[in-house]
């Protein structure tokens, strides 16, 4: 029990890999991985010299047959963690059309089976509080951003406004932005419609030839208070369910003006939280929060006890195979 306890304060970084199934249409298709056995997953990678392998490990691989019950079980120790007042970060990351938004939200047409961890979170959150009811009062709110070409804009807003928000560290009631709404929320409905505003906020300025959420990071937030009923102690724990830009390397000769400045936006801040991670994964005592805004705003959730899960993507495409590679060395250097 005490050695758990030990553990537990350290805090941890996590990482897993999800391969998502091939889509309808794709059924003559041949996958890149070669095979997954637990934590480790082989990829065929042919190379200038023919045919070729790599293999990586991770801790924990799911294959394109997990279900969205399936991979949040392996989830749930964390939304404890939470209601425990511990800082849970949580990403999704890969190239675009990997499934990242599949893992974080559902597919387009939702149905509670194919809901994810978004709503999962939020749904284990209110149960495991009313479990608790004799001993805790807990009080949710959530918080919804996204950061676009290094601007802060909150995705809560009722009523159109895009205004700039800035990030701030250790301001008094410990948002990390505190212009950004709060909502307060106490059932899965509450939470679905919420979920449902965030969406409709964040496809405002996306055309079809133009969809801003592959190229935005977007962040949801849900803060959890605790009174001990009996001392009057208050925690607070709090969550991070970030939605990744997609990873995807543009070739600069291809794209200019606006396309390539969000190319360099978010090359820079998935590199800035790679190496982060990569500081804390290796307890190097420097850990360059400030070079990018995703970086900045996590500051406070990010290291010492806080939990940290990266979710990598990958599309089992076999044209995919070069962005495929670089996200399973992403993935590798934080693990
Ligand atoms: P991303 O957010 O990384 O760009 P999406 O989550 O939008 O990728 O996934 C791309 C497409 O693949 C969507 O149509 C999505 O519903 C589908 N998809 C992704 N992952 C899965 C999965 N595990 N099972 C079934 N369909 C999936
Ligand atoms: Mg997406």
């Amino acid at each position: 029990k005490l050695y758990n306890q030990v553990q537990d304060l350290k805090g941890s970084i996590r990482v897993y890999c999800r391969v998502r199934p091939f889509l309808s249409g794709q059924s003559n298709y041949v996958s890149v991985v070669d095979h997954i056995e637990d934590g480790n997953i082989t990829v065929n990678a042919p190379s200038k010299h023919g045919k070729g392998q790599r293999s990586f490990s991770f801790n924990k691989v799911f294959g394109p047959s997990a279900t969205q019950v399936g991979v949040f079980a392996d989830m749930q120790p964390l939304i404890r963690s939470v209601l425990d007042g511990y800082k849970v970060c949580i990403f999704a990351y890969g190239q675009t059309g990997s499934g990242k938004t599949f893992t974080m939200t559902g597919p387009k047409e939702l149905t509670e089976k194919s809901q994810g961890v978004n709503y999962r979170a939020l749904g284990d959150l209110f149960l495991i509080a009313d479990q608790r009811k004799e001993t805790y009062r807990y009080d949710v709110s959530v918080q919804m951003i996204e950061i676009y070409n290094e601007q802060v804009r909150d995705l809560l807003v009722t009523d159109g406004t895009n205004k700039r928000l800035e990030i701030r560290n250790s301001s008094q009631n410990g948002l990390s932005v505190p212009d950004a709404s709060l909502v307060s929320v106490s059932s899965t409905s509450d939470v679905i419609n919420l979920m449902n505003l965030g969406q409709r906020n964040r496809a405002v300025g996306a055309t079809a030839l133009n969809d801003r959420s592959s190229r935005s990071h977007s962040c949801l937030t849900v803060h959890v208070q605790g009174k001990d009923l009996t001392s009057g102690a208050i925690l607070r724990g709090c969550m991070h369910l970030v939605d990744l830009a997609g990873s995807e390397r543009v070739d600069k000769s291809e794209v200019t003006g606006d396309r390539l400045k969000e190319a360099q936006y978010i090359n820079k801040s998935l590199s800035a939280l790679g190496d982060v991670i990569a500081s804390l994964a290796q307890k190097n005592p420097h850990v360059p929060y400030r070079n990018s805004k995703l970086t900045q705003l996590l500051q406070d959730s990010l290291g010492g006890q806080a939990k940290t899960l990266m979710f990598v993507h990958i599309s089992p495409e076999p044209d995919a195979i070069g962005e495929t590679l670089s996200t399973l060395k992403f993935a590798e250097r934080v693990a």
